[in-house]
């Protein structure tokens, strides 16, 4: 018998949207569950926001459709008006009223009596863990308060989907850090679904369950932030995503030849591979010993929780390190180098889908 599973929240399929000759968004497919939290991550200019205003229903796409529960509502003939989604927004500027209080800008949505709309506006009030300030004025608030006032605002009418794009670019770093985790939380905690827009990658890592990663349009991975951390599609999501050391691979009589080993795939040739990633934190330095790569630390940048370090191989290139504090390294000390976690990439950049071993260099 066949089971019957429910159509996703948001279904985009083929979409694509062009602006004379940019092409903004292309061929752009993905699904979000209800209650599921997704970033768009990507460049500046590479679509997030146009592909935004395509599921808010702001802008019609040129091609392909987004559907909400498995209904087209995107194509001119049935196009649902933005008002009708059911889709909260929450942009940048934090775009309250600035001629009403907090309470007035958390009810502004919210049907049904006076005394529904108070209760509704005390619970968000308390939400964002500011109970005291309903009869405050939008600029006799922080920034952060102001775009706490702005989720509350989003969260108001009891929405399907919140749509944020860009919410903390504007605030300084630590109250960025702070307010995401809070506003996560706030609608982790709520189980609306969410999909936020941002050019930074901490920021789509640390809020959401899943990640789009885009460029120039185009939709480059998408998976859990760390799937697409550890197993990036690409060299270009993988520089993107976070630090990576690239190294080329050198086909030498018959072998795979890389400046910490030699490669070994487990079902495909390794004449395959022209270059591997590995990243800062995924080399372990250990005191020189035979039989593994060697080099010496040239610099040394202590950075708190981690130490970075350069080490340049024997064979010449530089590798950077992200080792713990604990063990403090000193400039000129020879190393031997351990390979933990690597990937593999052909030589249009695409990763090897197989299992790769590293044999010492003889
Ligand atoms: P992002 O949000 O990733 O920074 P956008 O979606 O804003 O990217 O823009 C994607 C591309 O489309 C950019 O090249 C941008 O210049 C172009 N673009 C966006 N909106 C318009 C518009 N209304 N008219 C013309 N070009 C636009």
């Amino acid at each position: 018998m066949m089971t019957k599973t429910d159509p996703p929240l948001i279904e985009c399929t083929g979409l694509g949207k062009s602006y004379e000759t940019i092409e903004a968004v292309s061929e752009l497919g993905f699904e979000l569950e209800e209650s599921e939290s997704a970033s768009i991550l990507g460049p500046s200019g590479c679509g997030k926001s146009t592909l935004l205003r395509l599921i808010a229903g702001l802008d019609v796409p040129d091609r392909g459709s987004v559907s909400l529960y498995g209904k087209e509502i995107s194509t001119p003939q049935r196009m649902l008006p933005p008002e009708k989604r059911r889709f909260g927004m929450v942009f940048q500027d934090f775009a309250l009223f600035p001629h009403m209080s907090v309470g007035a800008n958390i009810a502004y949505g919210v049907r049904g009596s006076k005394a529904e709309k108070k209760k509704r506006v005390g619970e968000l009030l308390d939400l964002i863990s500011m109970p005291h300030l309903a009869g405050q004025m939008p600029h006799q608030l922080s920034g952060g308060e102001q775009q706490r006032v702005a989720v509350a605002r989003s969260l108001a009418p009891r929405p399907r989907l919140i749509l944020l794009d860009e919410p903390f670019s504007n605030l300084d770093y630590q109250l960025r850090v702070q307010l995401r985790r809070d506003i996560r939380d706030i609608l982790r905690q709520q189980g609306v679904a969410s999909l936020l827009v941002t050019h930074d990658q901490n920021e789509a890592i640390t809020f959401s369950e899943r990640m789009l990663l885009m460029n120039r349009g185009r939709l480059v991975q998408n998976g859990k932030p760390s799937e697409i951390y550890r197993y990036p599609k690409t060299l270009w999501a993988a520089r993107f995503v976070g630090e990576a050391n690239q190294l080329k691979v050198h086909h030498v009589e018959g072998n795979s030849q890389t400046p910490l080993g030699i490669l070994h795939f487990a079902k495909i040739s390794s004449d395959a591979a022209a270059s591997m990633m590995i990243r800062p934190e995924e080399i372990h330095l250990q005191p020189p010993e035979k039989g593994f790569p060697g080099g010496s630390i040239v610099s040394i940048e202590f950075a708190g929780p981690v130490q970075n370090l350069v080490v340049r191989l024997d064979s010449g290139e530089d590798l950077r390190v992200a080792t713990s504090p604990k063990r403090i390294w000193t400039e000129g000390e020879s190393v031997s180098v351990v390979p933990e976690h690597f990937q593999c990439y052909d030589d249009s950049g695409e990763r090897l889908d197989d299992e790769a071993d590293l044999t010492p260099p003889t």
